[in-house]
């Protein structure tokens, strides 16, 4: 907090919220624009559905989802379809706002003519999903995992998960759910805030027992009952760097309308809540993100009626401490500082020939000595040295990491799933105008007119038309007033649209892939051509 005002640039800004300050220049700030907007239950159901389109068995961690009140008939439908083709197929489905917290205007229903349509629905959009019947339980009771993910960056993606996270119970036990049952939130809603009303919340001093607990107690348990709790962890970093895949397209927009290339900025890291839910076969299914996960490490206890006292909470604290203290140690500037004297170096020893023990460096024009200048580097640095007046390393005698890299460590295995990424990349080349998020008509054009998309069997009247139509249905949406135009989903919307009508027989993702190959081979060739003729 700054009751004076902020006078001089800071290393990490730490926003409460969200990223809300534009005279930030330098640095770096724990929130990156556009995340509380693209982890709402609507934006990121669409995100994954995006996905799911291209890669169905990847993205089978999301339960089916429909957006109200716009898919309604189209829920409707696909249950009536789903019932006729099997009639023992006994659905529940939950009903949540979209933008609600904290477990606020759940509820759930057996039939779609449940839904409570009244005006309600229309002032305030939602999303209807499978419930998951069959959770894991753990002494009879529904639980889910909320774990800490770390996104470093977005331009490399550097993705780093907790270790270790929370377990958070119901305090009823579990039913599956039926007619008479389906009200009692205590049994189906994980919720600490709701559960802690329950007079059945056990608060604990010990991280293995009561409604809150450590993930790792959880995986204790399970790996004694012989559970396999690697292939378990494996198929959660799956899940929590796919989701991450599915939201980067539009983030990236976000970033460059706010913080665009070029321009003074600072660079973004956020902490992220990933909320999981394990089925009783141990398959984890995404039930939502937090952009601003709850950092508390203490609980209210009642004394006496009315009276309230803030207390320890130790199980918040091993967890939450570690996520803290380690993204700043990942985040620290000192330590950026150090790998990019390491990398100028590298990069001066690559572009000398060294065949003494001497280098000239370029940049500062002096002569250095390669032994003495990596001394320097494996040991704390020089700025440390100033600071701490010591030659120890500002790292030793703090615990190991908590946070553990899997993206890029896992990109080889995740990588041909990051094709939006490209047609965003695409977007944004023809967004023109910095700080827009929404392409004009004529933006769109060019892209088509560069990428050589326009033939004889698709005139520019087509390409208009295209533009026109998918452009109105977006907008008719509601998603944002506040721009006319393209928005990155109806681009990419478009663009599924002119892959399949150009690789009619393939299936969509090598359909799409073989439209990003064609378009960005053009545009280099066009870059190039145009390099030369500035030349000229
Ligand atoms: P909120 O943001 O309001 O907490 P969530 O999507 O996290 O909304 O849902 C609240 C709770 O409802 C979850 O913690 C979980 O216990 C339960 N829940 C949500 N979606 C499902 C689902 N598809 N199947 C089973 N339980 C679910």
């Amino acid at each position: 907090q700054f009751p004076f005002g902020r006078r001089l640039p800071c290393d990490i800004y730490w926003h409460g919220v969200s990223f809300h300050d534009n005279d930030i220049f330098s640095g770096q700030v724990n929130k990156f624009p556009g995340m509380t907007e693209m982890v709402r239950k609507i934006t990121l159901s669409r995100a994954v559905r995006t996905m799911q389109d291209l890669f169905p068995l990847e993205y089978n961690f999301y339960p089916r989802s429909w957006i109200l009140p716009e898919e309604f008939p189209l829920f409707v439908a696909e249950v009536r379809m789903m019932k006729d083709s099997d009639p023992s197929w006994k659905p529940t489905f939950i009903v949540k706002p979209d933008g609600g917290c904290q477990g606020d205007g759940i509820y759930l229903i057996k039939d779609p003519s449940d839904i409570r349509l009244t005006g309600s629905i229309q002032s305030r959009p939602a999303v209807v999903q499978e419930y998951i019947c069959k959770p894991l339980l753990v002494d009879k009771l529904k639980f889910d995992i909320r774990l800490y993910v770390l996104l470093k960056s977005l331009e490399p993606l550097e993705i780093y998960i907790a270790k270790d996270g929370l377990s958070r119970f119901c305090t009823e036990p579990y039913q599956e759910p039926t007619l008479k049952n389906l009200h009692q939130v205590f049994m189906h809603l994980t919720n600490y805030s709701l559960n802690i009303h329950s007079g059945n919340f056990i608060h604990s001093d010990n991280v293995n027992t009561g409604s809150k607990r450590t993930f790792s107690s959880i995986l204790c348990r399970l790996s004694s009952r012989g559970a396999d709790v690697k292939k378990l962890w494996s198929d959660i970093i799956s899940l929590v760097i796919k989701t991450i895949i599915a939201l980067t397209p539009e983030l990236k927009v976000y970033y460059q309308s706010d913080i665009p290339a070029g321009k003074p900025g600072p660079t973004c890291f956020q902490i992220l809540g990933f909320d999981i839910l394990l089925m009783k076969n141990l398959k984890p299914m995404l039930l939502e993100v937090n952009a601003n996960p709850s950092m508390r490490i203490e609980h209210e206890q009642e004394l006496s009626p009315g009276v309230f006292e803030n207390v320890p909470s130790p199980v918040d604290e091993e967890v939450k401490v570690a996520v803290i203290r380690d993204t700043l140690r990942l985040v620290d500037p000192q330590k950026k500082k150090r790998k990019d004297v390491q990398q100028h170096i590298e990069s001066c020893k690559s572009k000398i020939n060294i065949r003494y023990n001497y280098f000239m460096c370029y940049r500062c024009q002096t002569l250095e000595h390669v032994s003495e200048a990596n001394e320097e580097l494996l040991d704390a640095g020089p700025a440390d040295r100033r600071e701490y007046g010591t030659t120890r390393s500002p790292e030793a005698g703090l615990p190991s990491l908590c946070l553990k890299q899997v993206f890029p460590k896992y990109a080889k295995q995740f990588n041909y799933l990051r094709l939006v990424d490209r047609v965003a990349a695409l977007f944004i080349r023809f967004l023109g105008v910095k700080g827009t998020t929404k392409l004009g008509p004529t933006g769109f054009r060019t892209f088509v007119r560069n990428c050589k998309l326009s033939n004889s069997n698709f005139s520019m009247a087509s390409v208009d038309i295209l533009y026109i139509d998918i452009t109105r249905r977006w907008n008719s949406m509601g998603i944002d007033h506040k721009e006319s135009g393209m928005c990155l989903q109806a681009f990419v919307e478009a663009f599924f649209c002119l892959a399949q009508k150009k690789y009619k027989s393939l299936p969509l993702h090598e359909q799409v892939k073989s439209l990003i190959d064609f378009c960005e081979y053009h545009l280099a060739a066009l870059d190039e051509k145009r390099l030369v003729c500035g030349r000229g």
